[in-house]
C-alpha cells in the first residue's frame, strides 16, 4: 500500500454511512472511491467522492453484496482500502478474505477472527477464556440425541432459548419454557439456523425476562493494543431494532462498566482483534452477560464520539492502515452524556415503509447537536434499502441536558416528502419511564402495544 497520503479508500456502503466514512477519509487525507447501485445514482452522498463508480442493479445482491463487483472496482480504480462500513459485507469473513488476498486493506479484522466471532458457540467460548460474563449455558453445540438435549436443558434451567451459532437479524430463535416444548424447538430451530444460514448448529443458554441492552466499543491497533470506549444502552428496541441509542448507560455504577470494559480489552488482545468492535451485552439484576460481537462499525458509534471526543471511523481507517491507536485507556475521557435518536422512513402510526421525495428539510442545530444525515431536498429515497435516513446526535454535560437538547432539536426537526418516525421520536422523549432511565429491551414493544408494563 502506499503512503497515507497518497492512499485511496473504496467505500462499499450507501447512504449516511457512506457520507461519515467518506467524511472521515477526506479529513484524512485519504482519495475516495465510493460504489453504488443503479438506484443509487443520484445519492447526495456521492458528491463527496473523488470517484463514483456504479457497480449493478438496485437488489443488494447484485450490488452492494456482489463483492466480485466491489473487487472489480477497486482494482480498477487503484484503490488501497476498502471500507465496508455496517450491514452488506461488513461481517462477512469471505469477502475480507478476498480483498485481503488481492493484497488491499480490509477496515476490519482479519478474516479469521470474524469467522471465529460470527459463530456464536465460537464466541462465547473465546469469551469465558477471556474472562468476559456469558449468559449461563453450555459453551458447545446442542447434540443430536434427545437424552442429551433434555440433560443440557435441566443444567441450564428454564426458561431458556435455544438460538442458531451462525444467526443474525434476530432470526433463529425459540424461547422454551418448560420440558415438554423443547423438542419441538429444538427441531425448528434446527431447521431454520440451516436454512436461514447454512448452519445447522444450536446452541442454548438462559432466557432473561427483563433485561436491558449495554454494549461496550472497542478500538484495537496491529500493534496489539486495545482501548474501550464506553457503554452504551441500546435497550430502547421495536421488534429487536434500535430505535435509541445512549452513553453512558443510565444508572450502572461506573466501576461496574470499567470492569467489563477492561474484560473486553484482554479479550481483544487474546483474539489478536483489530479495529473497530462492540461487544454487546444483556443487563439484568446488576450482571452483564455477553450475547454476541459485532466485529465493524456500528450505526450508534456516534454516541461514543461525543463523550470521547474522538473520530472513531477516522481512528479504524488509521489503525487499519497500521497506524499505532492514538490514546492510551488512561488517557481517554469520557464526558457528559450523548443520545442517538434513529430516524426512518416509516409511517409513524403504521409503521409501514413510507419512501418519498424530499420537498422540506430543516434541521436543527446549536450546541451539543449534530445530524448525520445523507438528505437533501430533492433527494428521492429509493425503497430498495434500510429505512434509515438521518440519525440526530446530542451531547450535554449530564443525561437531563442531553434530554432537553434532544427535545428541541427533535421539535425543530423537518422533514416533508415522506414519512418519518419523527413523531415517535418526540413521544418517546416525553415519555417518563424512558426519561427516568433503565428501561428493559420490551418496553418499547410494550409501550405500542398499549402496554405500560416495562
Ligand atoms: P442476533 O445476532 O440475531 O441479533 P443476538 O444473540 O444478538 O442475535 O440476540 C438478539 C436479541 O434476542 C437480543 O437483543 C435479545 O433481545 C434477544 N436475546 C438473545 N439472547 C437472549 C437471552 N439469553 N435472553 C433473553 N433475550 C435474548
Amino acid at each position: 500500500m502506499t503512503g497515507r497520503e497518497g492512499a485511496t479508500l473504496l467505500v462499499a456502503n450507501r447512504g449516511e454511512i457512506a457520507l461519515r466514512i467518506l467524511r472521515a477519509a477526506r479529513r484524512l487525507g485519504l482519495k475516495t472511491v465510493c460504489v453504488h447501485s443503479q438506484a443509487d445514482a443520484q445519492g447526495p452522498w456521492l458528491e463527496l467522492a473523488d470517484r463514483a463508480i456504479c457497480i449493478g442493479p438496485a437488489a443488494p445482491r447484485d450490488s452492494y453484496l456482489n463483492g466480485a463487483a466491489i473487487l472489480r472496482a477497486a482494482v480498477v480504480t487503484g484503490a488501497d482500502l476498502i471500507h465496508p462500513g455496517y450491514g452488506f459485507l461488513s461481517e462477512s469473513p469471505d469477502f475480507a478474505e478476498a480483498v485481503a488476498d488481492r493484497g488491499l486493506t480490509f477496515v476490519g479484522p482479519d478474516a479469521a477472527v470474524m469467522r471465529r466471532m460470527g459463530d456464536k458457540v465460537e464466541a462465547k467460548r473465546a469469551m469465558i477464556a477471556a474472562g468476559v460474563p456469558c449468559v449461563a449455558g453450555p459453551d458447545r453445540a446442542l447434540a443430536g440425541d434427545a437424552e442429551e438435549v433434555l440433560a443440557a436443558a435441566a443444567e441450564t434451567g428454564y426458561p431458556l432459548i435455544v438460538k442458531a451459532a451462525g444467526g443474525g437479524g434476530g432470526r433463529g430463535m425459540r424461547v422454551v419454557r418448560a420440558p415438554g416444548q423443547l423438542a419441538e424447538a429444538v427441531a425448528i430451530c434446527r431447521e431454520e439456523a440451516e436454512r436461514f444460514f447454512g448452519n445447522p448448529s444450536i446452541y442454548m443458554e438462559k432466557f432473561l425476562e427483563r433485561p436491558r441492552h449495554v454494549e461496550i466499543q472497542v478500538m484495537a491497533d496491529t500493534q496489539g493494543r486495545a482501548v474501550w470506549l464506553g457503554a452504551r444502552d441500546c435497550s430502547l428496541q421495536r421488534r429487536h431494532q434500535k430505535v435509541i441509542e445512549e452513553s453512558p448507560a443510565p444508572g450502572i455504577p461506573a466501576g461496574a462498566i470499567a470492569d467489563l470494559g477492561a474484560r473486553c480489552v484482554h479479550a481483544c488482545e487474546m483474539l489478536g482483534y483489530t479495529g473497530a468492535g462492540t461487544f454487546e451485552f444483556l443487563y439484568e439484576d446488576g450482571a452483564f452477560n455477553f450475547i454476541e460481537m459485532n466485529t465493524r462499525i456500528q450505526v450508534e458509534h456516534p454516541v461514543s464520539e461525543m463523550v470521547t471526543g474522538l473520530d472513531l471511523v477516522a481512528m479504524q481507517i488509521a489503525v487499519a492502515m497500521g497506524a499505532p491507536l492514538p490514546v492510551t485507556q488512561d488517557q481517554l475521557r469520557l464526558d457528559g452524556h450523548a443520545i442517538e435518536c434513529r430516524i426512518t422512513v416509516e409511517d409513524p402510526e403504521t409503521m409501514m415503509p413510507a419512501p418519498g421525495t424530499i420537498s422540506g428539510l430543516h434541521l436543527p442545530g446549536g450546541p451539543g447537536v449534530r445530524v448525520d444525515s445523507h438528505l437533501i431536498r430533492g433527494y428521492r429515497v429509493p425503497s430498495s434499502y434500510d429505512s434509515l435516513i438521518a440519525k440526530l446526535i446530542v451531547h450535554g454535560a449530564d443525561r437531563d441536558e442531553a434530554l432537553a437538547r434532544m427535545r428541541s432539536a427533535l421539535d425543530e426537526y423537518r422533514i416533508d416528502g415522506c414519512g418519518s418516525t419523527l413523531p415517535l421520536l418526540r413521544r418517546l422523549l416525553a415519555d417518563p419511564a424512558f426519561c427516568r432511565g433503565g428501561v428493559s429491551i420490551h418496553y418499547l414493544d410494550g409501550l405500542l402495544a398499549g402496554k405500560a408494563d416495562q
